[in-house]
Parts: C-alpha cells; sequence; structure tokens
C-alpha cells in the first residue's frame, strides 16, 4: 500500500480535483464518492466504472477498514462497546447507543489524549496520535457493518480532544454530512471539547450547524484546572465568552457536561455557582453520573445528590438532564476497553 491513499480521507471536492486532472468527467466523481459509502471492499465491486477505470483506482488508492478486536454488549439495554484496530495496531473504542430517536455512536477522536483530565481514563498513556477523517468515518461504518443498521446520530465524545485534530474532524464532518454519502445531518452531530477556545471560534466560522459539547465539570476555575488541566490555559470565562458567540452565531444552544464526582463537585454550592454561571445562556446542562475507573479513586455521587443538583439548576431555568447510565454491565468508562486492551497485550 505503498504511496497510496486511503479513499475515505478524501472528500468529494478532493475526488472531483483527482478526476478532472486525469482528465475524467465530475459525474465520475459522483459514481465513486457513493461506491465507497455504500461500503464496497475494494473497487472492483464497482459496477458502472471501466475496467481501466477500476485499475486506476486500485493503483492509486486503498480502501480501509478497521477490525473488530473486542465488542460487550449489556444485557440491559443492547448498548455496545466496540474495541476498534486500525492496519498500525492502534485501536480506539467507539460506543453504540439505543435510543427511541434512533441508533446513536460516540466515536473517538484520537488514540489516546494529552489534555490529562484526572478522571478520564482515556488519558492514561498520553496521545499516540491523531486519527485520520477516514478512520473516524470507518468507527461508523465497521458499527453499521456489524450492526447491518443505519447510525443516525454521531456523538464526538470518545477518547480524544475533538478539537485538538481539529482539521481532520472537520473534514469527518464534512464527508459524512455529504448528502451523496452517509448523509446525516450537521444537526445530528454533537463535538464535545475540553475546551480549547480558539478552536471554538474557528469552529463558529465553519457555519456547521452541529451541537457543542462543552466538558465543564465544575463552575470555579481553582477546582475545574485542578481536575482539568487545560482550565490553567483557557479559564472558564473565557470559555463562557466563546460558547455565547457560538449560540449567538449558529443559533444553537450549547451543551454543558458535568460529570458528578463524590465529594469532588456535587455539593449544593457546587449547584448554585453553575446555575449563577448559566442562567443567563441559552444552554442545556447534561450530568453525568461519573463512572468508576480503575486506577483512579473517584466514586459516583448519591443518586439524592443527583436529583438535588439536578433541582438547584431548574430553579435557575436551566434545562437540565440526567445521563441514562447505559450499559451499566460493561466497561462504560470512556478509554477503559482500551486500557485493558493495551495491559494485556503488552
Ligand atoms: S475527558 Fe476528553 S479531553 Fe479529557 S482526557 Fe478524557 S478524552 Fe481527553
Amino acid at each position: 500500500m505503498i504511496n497510496k491513499i486511503n479513499i475515505k480521507n478524501l472528500t468529494f471536492a478532493d475526488i472531483i480535483n483527482y478526476f478532472c486532472d486525469k482528465g475524467y468527467p465530475k459525474y465520475r466523481a459522483e459514481q465513486l464518492f457513493q461506491w465507497v459509502y455504500k461500503d464496497i471492499e475494494d473497487f472492483d465491486q464497482i459496477k458502472n466504472m471501466p475496467k481501466n477505470m477500476i485499475e486506476m483506482l486500485n493503483n492509486d488508492f486503498y480502501i480501509d477498514r478497521a477490525v473488530i478486536e473486542r465488542k460487550q454488549k449489556s444485557q440491559y439495554d443492547g448498548t455496545a462497546k466496540y474495541l476498534l484496530k486500525f492496519n498500525d495496531g492502534n485501536a480506539v473504542e467507539a460506543v453504540l447507543m439505543h435510543y427511541e430517536h434512533g441508533r446513536s455512536i460516540c466515536i473517538s477522536t484520537q488514540v489516546g489524549c494529552r489534555m490529562n483530565c484526572t478522571f478520564c481514563a482515556s488519558t492514561i498513556g498520553g496521545l499516540v496520535r491523531n486519527l485520520t477523517c477516514g478512520e473516524m468515518l470507518e468507527e461508523v461504518m465497521v458499527v453499521e457493518r456489524d450492526e447491518t443498521a443505519k447510525i443516525s446520530n454521531i456523538v464526538l465524545m470518545g477518547s480524544g480532544e475533538p478539537f485538538d485534530n481539529y482539521d481532520e474532524v472537520i473534514k469527518f464532518i464534512r464527508i459524512i454530512n455529504d448528502s451523496k454519502g452517509m448523509n446525516i445531518g450537521t444537526r445530528h452531530i454533537t463535538i464535545s471539547t475540553c475546551g480549547v477556545v480558539p478552536k471554538i471560534y474557528d469552529f463558529i466560522k465553519e457555519k456547521l450547524q452541529c451541537t457543542l459539547a462543552i466538558s465543564l465539570h465544575s463552575a470555579e476555575d481553582q477546582r475545574r484546572s485542578e481536575i482539568m488541566p487545560v482550565n490553567k490555559k483557557y479559564s472558564i470565562s473565557e470559555v463562557i465568552v466563546a460558547c455565547k458567540q457560538y449560540t449567538e452565531e449558529t443559533k444553537r444552544r450549547v451543551t454543558f457536561e458535568y460529570a458528578l464526582i463524590k465529594d469532588i463537585n456535587d455539593a449544593k454550592e457546587d449547584a448554585h455557582k453553575l446555575g449563577n454561571l448559566l442562567k443567563s445562556m441559552r444552554c442545556h446542562v447534561n450530568l453525568i453520573p461519573v463512572n468508576s475507573v480503575e486506577g483512579k479513586t473517584y466514586l459516583k455521587s448519591e443518586r439524592n445528590t443527583i436529583n438535588d443538583f439536578k433541582e438547584t439548576l431548574e430553579r435557575y431555568g436551566i434545562e437540565t438532564t440526567i445521563r441514562r447510565e447505559l450499559g451499566s454491565d460493561i466497561d462504560a468508562a470512556c478509554g477503559q476497553l482500551r486500557q485493558k486492551y493495551i495491559e494485556q497485550i503488552n
């Protein structure tokens, strides 16, 4: 495969350029793009192109496919956690969840992560490498293949900080949104960041209608810096200003993710601080009962504490939900399945 390019790393515009440079008409690009996202395994399966063109494609490109290394399926709600291996041996996690409105997949954007959030298993070995947009697409495609079903919602909230792999993530969103390919609307795509402020401004300029989710986890700078080192660089107030601009420009409300950790950020006072911080914003708060992670000492908040926290926020007029605990019988915390795999192969 030396010098060959994974076709899934090309946008539709890239494919048009490729065919135009070779002197072929534009409709050939459309044909190829459609076949790739019909999930062909190799170019010989293309039925409406001449032999010499297929040969040309075989010489210049390959179709990357991930391998399902492990799969855990919840017996309670069908949530499935996949460990997907790419051709260089690196593996990432993707989680398929079933909701009333369809299937949703949470994908990874990097192998590992360098953001060092203290409650997260994905960051334990640091950042290994960025995923290409083709590999992110393949996370979705391999799960659709396995389930023989379409996925309707994408959440970029697995391992990695999406804005730390900005260009590939944007390319991924544009390809998966393309009506000639997988055609997933940007309103069905959520991108979650720990708060890389300059990239939030870049993202505003993309003029996409995605849901922006911020992993906040504390309304107080000192506490947030302790659990999320990124906060030392970009303070809460800087994140909030950027989010307000996102809402203003896109007319989309921002989601704030708040993982409730027992005795760390779940006190009544914390809820009031969060309420005061967000009360003037068009936003939504998603409370996440934190999953315990091996090697980390954090504990899940009590159910009563979680309910009280929600009620306090609602008194500030903030729409608040408690994330359903899907897949409670599998290694649900982000990064745990990969971590176990690494320990076993080493
Ligand atoms: S929570 Fe997200 S940004 Fe933080 S270390 Fe984990 S994967 Fe990285």
